[in-house]
């Protein structure tokens, strides 16, 4: 019997729900009760500090000393009165998930039994983690492996319960090198929002509205997991050591029966679905829906957007959330793209736009004519930027497991292309073939607008927002959504990128606005000039079809679109000379920094297919291989004692033939396992680093499905009681 399997089986049918304590106040008065909030700031901090530390997060400047000490005392007091004990500065280093280094609020005096004090503003300010194991690319020599931490003070600071019921104050912060380059994902982004919020605004203020001091870029990421029982996930090597499942035959209900897994949650993923909700409200984390998704097991949710830098900050936070509560329900959330084979993978779609300080939605259609040309505008230069930096595009979202997904036939394609929908690609075709506005008669009096027929554009749009799934980057009616984010990313690699394309757009639009204007000619109509422009050269990457059809590879291919299927070429974007540049003309990273984080993305593919090339190996021979050569002599035993009991040839010859296909695929897997280390072996012996990963994405993970074939056919082979892996059917299966 496999032992192993049946008893996480046993465990996993006798599990009940875990209760949960729904707290008995509504949800506005819970909401954010665990962050240091502008309310919380009001209330225990003088009102002339107040002032001065919002201000300093408006506005992005630094805090002095006094204040800083002042916050400090007023966020230890809150933080204490929580019940807290210990403080951390909570950062995200290049590994992908959050870290922390945690320090006691006080300190006992050796010998005096007395408690000092040790949370001053300098440690609120600034810390210092062991930052030697985190992955540096090489910005760090030995010499100096140490960086430091500094609070983000746009970001409050949160409570966390630790399991041993204690908690902490966590505050966000950026992970920097004492030479100064940045080791984490929230220091690029901060310089890429700050970066989009200059470019914006002044296109807004100058041709939109005077008004606008601010422009923000908001996220809203829909998150997309599966869940599986505790014991089940423990019960699968591949699954604990990488994420995914390496081997499992397609179960026979399987998503063919979708409807079936639409709709009802069991009870006990409902449990903890209410629980970790509670728990992101108290965190201020804007939770809001929970459904199925097409996938068995697979579920979804998606907090309300709100600024980039709090959204990204959520969403790690709230991803760390969800696996501690799980725990609690004796669940595990596979946050992997792609944890089975055969079955849906899951995305963190990337919701998109920039709001004003005036509060207006710049990619939110509108009645007003003039709204409507700065509509138009934002929605074309982005569109435009997406057409010109497809390629970096891309290289923000590639990793492993990424590449399981992109371009695998189920999820949005490695090709990189803008879904407007039916509405706005008319709109965007009225535009283009407009005469050129050079030759536009205007006379006294006339309505620019009306003259143009921009007036009338986005009123159609308001209710016509169409949906494309298959797309990797959709307009959907107010907002673009970057679908093809990968389900473990950290949303501030993605969120970077987009934002500091848009921002080079936006710069540029101006110049050549501006030059236009130089012509004297109207504002508008040299608005419309250079739109019209950038949609000539760039509405090959608008594609309406379906984006997982095999047509679309060969029409974007006629394009001349990219299609970077592999995980390695797509970051090899990062060592062209014109990316450089464009980080560089930005101070978002230096090309000491590209070139950190491109080193560190490549080391963390080689290590993902290294561990499933193990994984593979190890189980494939030590639990398949095993136990299907046992299962083979029970056969054989079987054949000859009907051999020798007399029984026709016909009887058992079947059974023989079983017994041969045994051998063969046995033995296929060994050979095959055999070559895949060979090969394992020659990508180790190679120094660079883009050769190491090429041969480990070619070579090595090209024996992955090869060996999975056999496996699975065995699987269908060799007697259930014996089999050691639990099986797709009981994994995901919920109860
Ligand atoms: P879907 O049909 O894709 O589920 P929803 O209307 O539920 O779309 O919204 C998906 C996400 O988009 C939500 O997180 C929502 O808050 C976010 N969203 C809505 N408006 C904006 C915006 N202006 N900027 C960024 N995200 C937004
Ligand atoms: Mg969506």
């Amino acid at each position: 019997m496999a032992l192993a399997r049946f008893k996480a089986l046993d465990l996993a049918q006798s599990r009940q729900s875990t209760p949960v304590k729904v707290p008995s106040e509504k949800v506005t008065e819970y909401f954010g009760s665990l962050i240091f909030n502008e309310e919380a700031m009001r209330s225990l901090l003088s009102p002339d500090t107040f002032q001065r530390i919002t201000k300093s997060i408006k506005e992005g400047h630094k805090i002095d000393r006094d204040t800083a000490d002042e916050v400090a005392a007023a966020m230890k007091s809150w933080a204490v009165s929580k019940g807290a004990s210990h403080y951390t500065h909570w950062f995200q280093p290049l590994t992908g998930t959050t870290a922390e280094k945690h320090d006691a609020f006080f300190d006992i005096v050796p010998g005096t039994g007395k408690a000092i004090e040790k949370f001053k503003g300098s440690a609120l300010v600034q810390q210092e983690p062991d930052a030697s194991s985190f992955p540096n690319g090489g910005i760090r020599s030995t010499f100096e492996a140490r960086g430091y931490t500094a609070w983000d003070p746009s970001s409050p600071a949160f409570i966390m319960e630790n399991a041993a019921g204690t908690s902490t104050l966590c505050i966000p912060s950026v992970f920097v090198a004492y030479t100064g380059e940045a080791l984490d994902y929230k220091t690029p982004l901060l310089k890429s929002i700050e970066l989009i919020d200059k470019a914006a605004t002044k296109v807004m203020s100058e041709y939109f509205d005077r008004n606008t001091e601010k422009t923000i870029p908001t996220l809203g990421a829909e998150q997309e997991y599966f869940l599986i029982d505790e014991a089940l996930f423990n019960a699968r090597p591949d699954l604990l050591m990488s994420g995914r499942t390496v081997f499992g035959h397609a179960p026979a209900k399987g998503q063919q029966l979708e409807d079936h897994y639409f709709g009802s949650i069991p009870p006990r993923v409902n449990a903890f679905m209410v629980e970790f909700e509670i728990e992101a409200q108290r965190l201020g984390i804007p939770v809001r829906t929970r459904h199925n998704e097409v996938a068995p097991a697979q579920f979804e949710v998606a907090p309300t957007f709100e600024e980039v830098n709090l959204a990204c900050d959520h969403n790690a936070l709230l991803m760390d959330l969800m696996q501690k509560v799980a725990a609690r329900h004796k669940f595990k959330v596979l946050f992997h793209e792609k944890p089975f084979a055969g079955i849906n993978g899951s995305g963190k779609h990337n919701n998109w736009s920039l709001a004003t300080d005036t509060g207006i939605n710049v990619l939110g259609p509108s009645t007003k004519p003039k709204e409507s040309l700065r509509f138009v505008s934002f929605l074309v230069c982005v569109v435009k930027a997406v057409h010109d930096n497809a390629d970096l595009l891309r290289a923000a979202i590639a990793t492993a497991g990424n590449e399981h997904r992109l371009g695998a036939n189920e999820a949005p394609p490695a090709i990189m292309s803008v879904f407007l929908g039916s509405e706005m690609s008319r709109v965007i075709d009225t535009l283009e073939n407009m005469p050129p506005m050079t030759e536009f008669k205007l006379e006294k009096g006339d309505n620019v607008y009306l003259k143009l027929g921009i007036n009338k554009v986005p009123s159609l749009l308001l209710d016509n927002t169409d949906r494309n799934r298959t797309s990797p980057f959709a307009f959907t009616g107010n907002k673009f959504e970057f679908r093809a984010v990968g389900s473990s990313a950290n949303s501030a690699s993605a969120m970077t990128i987009l934002n500091t394309i848009v921002a080079d757009q936006l710069i540029q639009f101006r110049k050549d606005v501006d030059a236009l204007i130089d012509t004297d000619l109207k504002k508008e109509l040299a608005i419309v000039e250079v739109l019209k422009k950038y949609i000539k050269s760039s509405k090959r990457i608008i594609f309406e079809g379906n984006g997982y059809s095999d047509e679309w590879v060969e029409e974007a291919e006629r394009r001349g679109l990219a299609n970077i299927r592999s995980a390695p070429e797509a970051l090899g974007v990062y060592t062209r000379k014109e990316v450089a540049e464009l980080f560089e003309k930005y101070d978002i990273f230096t090309e000491k920094e590209l070139h950190a984080r491109y080193e560190i993305e490549l080391e963390n593919y080689i290590k993902k297919i290294q561990i499933e090339s193990r994984v593979i190996g190890d189980l494939a021979i030590n639990h398949i291989l095993s136990t299907a050569l046992k299962y083979q002599s029970q056969l054989v035993d079987n054949v000859k004692g009907q051999k020798d009991i007399g029984i026709e040839e016909k009887y058992y010859a079947p059974t023989v033939e079983t017994i041969k296909r045994i051998a063969e695929y046995t033995a296929k897997i060994q050979i095959l396992v055999d070559e895949m280390t060979e090969a394992r072996k020659q990508a180790n012996a190679i120094q660079d680093s883009a050769e190491q990963a090429r041969l480990y994405g070619t070579k090595v993970k090209g024996y992955f499905d090869e060996i999975r074939y056999y496996v699975d056919k065995l699987e269908l082979i060799v007697d259930d009681d014996e089999w050691p892996l639990v099986k797709y059917r009981e994994l995901l299966m919920l109860r």
